[in-house]
C-alpha cells in the first residue's frame, strides 16, 4: 500500500507529468518568468471555467483577501464580519488594515457562516461581510447576499477551500463559489484543489472598476509604470506556477469528483456509527470536500494517537477559533459568544481526502477508525 497522507501531490503530479513537464518548459523556453503569457492565458481560462468577468492572479489567497480589503475603501476601525470558525488568513488581514474583525457564528451542519448570527452583528460600523465556503461547501449566499443588500455592505467571498464548487439560488440560477459577491479570493496553495507547485492566488470580480482597482493595487499602485496613484503592494503570480495551474484547471472537476467518491465511500462505511457524524452537504451547494471532516463523539485524542500509530495522518481544522486567538487582544474585541464554534473545535476531525487515493487506502482508514470507535 502506498503511504497514506493528508494530500499526494507527487502521486498527482506523476499522472500528468508529461503535461505540465511541457508546459514548465515552455516557460522557461519563453524567459517570461512573471506575467508573461502564461499568466494571461491562465487568467482566461479561469475566467471562462468560473464565468467571472475578471480574474486578476497575485501571490497567495491571503494577499488575494488584503487586496480585496484595500479595494473597497475601508477606514481604520470599519468592522468587518467573518466567521470565527475559519483559517486565520480570513481575519489576520483585518487585523493587518487595523479594521476590526467581528466574529459570526457557524452553522453546526454546513460549518458555514450562520446567517442569523450575521444579521444580528452588523452595527452602522460594518463595511464588509467575509464568508467562507469552508472545506469546499458554499456559505448560504443567497441570504447572505440579501443580509448584504439590504444594509449596503460589501462581501467578499473567501473561496481558498472551495474552487469549482457550484451554488443554485432559489430561482434556479447556478453560479461558481467566489463569483457571487463584489470580489471572490482564492489561494492555489500546492494542497487547494487546484494547487499550484509554489504559491498562487486570484481574484474574481465582475465589476470593471472593482477589477481595475484590484489590478492597480497587486501592481504597486501603478497604471502607469513608475506612477503610484494609490497605496498598493506586490503580488504576482510567476509564469510557472500559472503554466502548471492552467494544466491543472483542465482536470479540476474530475479531482473534485475524485475527492467526493473518497468522501462516499468515507459516508457509507460510517453510515452505521453513532459516534460519528458525517459531512452534510446542503441543498443548495455542491461539495468539493477540500476537506473530509466530521465530528467525533468520543475520544477524539485517542483516535488521532491510534491512526498516527498505524501511519494514518488526520487533523484538527482548526483547534482555535479566531474569537479565541492572541493575536487579536490588542483589538478590544467584546466577548463573543460562539458557543457552536467553541463546540465545533473540540468535535471536528478531518481524514485525508485527495485525488488519488485508492481502495486499499480507504478501507485501511475506514477500519481503522472502525476498530478504535467499537473497540
Ligand atoms: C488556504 C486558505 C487561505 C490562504 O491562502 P494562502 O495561499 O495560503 O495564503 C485563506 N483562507 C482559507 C479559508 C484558506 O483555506
Amino acid at each position: 500500500m502506498r503511504p497514506i497522507q493528508m494530500v499526494d501531490t507527487k502521486t498527482q503530479y506523476l499522472q500528468i507529468k508529461d503535461e505540465v513537464d511541457a508546459a514548465i518548459h515552455a516557460v522557461l523556453d519563453s524567459a517570461a518568468y512573471i506575467n508573461g503569457k502564461a499568466v494571461q492565458d491562465f487568467a482566461a481560462s479561469l475566467s471562462s471555467y468560473l464565468g467571472v468577468k475578471h480574474v486578476i492572479p497575485c501571490a497567495n489567497g491571503t494577499d488575494a483577501l488584503q487586496i480585496a480589503m484595500m479595494a473597497i475603501g475601508l477606514e481604520p476601525g470599519d468592522e468587518v464580519i467573518t466567521p470565527s470558525f475559519t483559517y486565520i488568513a480570513t481575519t489576520e488581514v483585518v487585523a493587518l488594515l487595523r479594521l476590526k474583525p467581528v466574529f459570526v457564528e457557524v452553522d453546526p451542519i454546513t460549518f458555514c457562516m450562520d446567517p442569523a448570527s450575521l444579521e444580528k452583528a452588523i452595527t452602522p460600523k460594518t463595511k464588509a461581510i467575509v464568508p467562507v465556503h469552508l472545506y469546499g461547501q458554499a456559505a448560504p449566499m443567497e441570504e447572505i447576499l440579501s443580509i448584504a443588500k439590504k444594509h449596503n455592505l460589501y462581501v467578499i467571498e473567501d473561496n481558498a477551500q472551495a474552487i469549482g464548487c457550484s451554488y443554485t439560488f432559489s430561482d434556479g440560477t447556478v453560479k461558481k463559489t467566489g463569483t457571487m459577491g463584489h470580489i471572490g479570493a482564492t489561494s492555489f496553495y500546492p494542497s487547494k484543489n487546484l494547487g499550484a507547485f509554489g504559491d498562487g492566488g486570484a481574484l474574481f470580480t465582475n465589476d470593471d472598476t472593482l477589477a481595475h482597482t484590484l489590478k492597480t493595487i497587486a501592481n504597486h499602485g501603478q497604471e502607469k509604470r513608475y506612477y503610484h496613484d494609490i497605496v498598493g503592494c506586490n503580488s504576482r503570480l510567476d509564469s510557472m506556477q500559472a503554466a502548471i495551474l492552467n494544466i491543472k484547471l483542465k482536470h479540476l472537476d474530475r479531482y473534485n469528483q475524485a475527492r467526493a467518491n473518497v468522501a462516499l465511500f468515507y459516508n457509507q462505511a460510517f453510515e452505521n456509527c453513532s459516534a460519528i457524524t458525517t459531512p452534510k452537504t446542503a441543498a443548495y451547494s455542491t461539495h468539493v470536500f477540500h476537506q473530509y471532516t466530521i465530528l467525533l463523539d468520543g475520544d477524539r485524542d485517542g483516535l488521532i494517537a491510534h491512526l498516527a500509530e498505524k501511519g494514518i495522518p488526520s487533523m484538527i481544522y482548526y483547534p482555535v477559533p479566531g474569537h479565541k486567538q492572541k493575536m487579536f487582544a490588542s483589538f478590544n474585541l467584546p466577548e463573543s459568544d460562539l458557543t457552536t464554534t467553541d463546540h465545533l473545535t473540540t468535535r471536528v476531525l478531518s481524514l485525508p481526502v485527495h485525488t488519488e487515493m485508492d481502495l486499499e487506502q480507504l478501507t485501511y482508514i475506514t477500519d481503522a477508525v472502525l476498530n478504535f470507535i467499537n473497540k
